[in-house]
Formats: C-alpha cells, structure tokens, sequence
C-alpha cells in the first residue's frame, strides 16, 4: 500500500496509507487541500496541497472530490421544499388526535 508522510498537529510526521488521504480540489480557481485521517489518533486534517503535492497524490490514485466555492449556498440550494401551512396543520391535527399527549409527555422519564 502507498504511503505518504504528513504531518498531523498531534502526532508530528506520521506515514498514512494513501486510502486515508482524499483531495479536496476545487472546481473554480482556489486552492486543493488534502483532507487526512491520521492513522495515528484517527483525527482529521488537512494540509494545503500545492501543484507538486496534487500531482504527487494523482500519480499515486489518491481519491479525489471536488468542491465548489460556496458550499453553503449549494447546501441552502439542496432544500428542496419549505414547511407549508398545510404541513403545520396536519401536524396540529396529528397532535389533536392523539387524546393522551399532554399524559405521555408529562409521564415521560425525561
Ligand atoms: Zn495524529
């Protein structure tokens, strides 16, 4: 199995199997990370990737995602729906029909 060395922030240069290593390349004009589960304390991080780095990793098949620059709107843009007032209602109307949930709640251990 390939190795590469990195250096994790707890554990200083250890050697991690190329299976743990995934590039992180974004789609746009950004920089790659290298996202890295230690071998030795099973955390996560991540190294900056330069092109020697990428081109490294590549040759040696590491895994690869791709990223876009906003994450967070494309995350906001996964919903796919919002909770409609006839969601509210048939909740409501779910609560009503059931006669014993004050009593439920209140003898609930928590
Ligand atoms: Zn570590």
């Amino acid at each position: 199995m390939t190795l590469v060395k990195s250096t994790c922030p707890r554990c200083a240069v250890v050697e991690v199997p190329i299976s743990e290593a995934v590039l992180r390349v974004c789609s746009m004009e950004g920089p790659s990370v290298c996202l890295i589960r230690c071998p030795g304390c099973h955390q996560r991080f991540e190294v900056d990737a330069d092109e020697a780095m990428v081109a490294m990793l590549l040759a040696v098949g590491v895994e690869v995602s791709v990223w876009q620059r906003e994450p967070a709107t494309e995350r906001a843009s996964q919903v796919t729906s919002t909770l409609t007032s006839e969601e509210v209602e048939r909740f409501c109307e779910l609560l009503i029909a059931e006669p014993d949930i004050a009593n439920r709640i209140a003898s609930s251990p928590w």
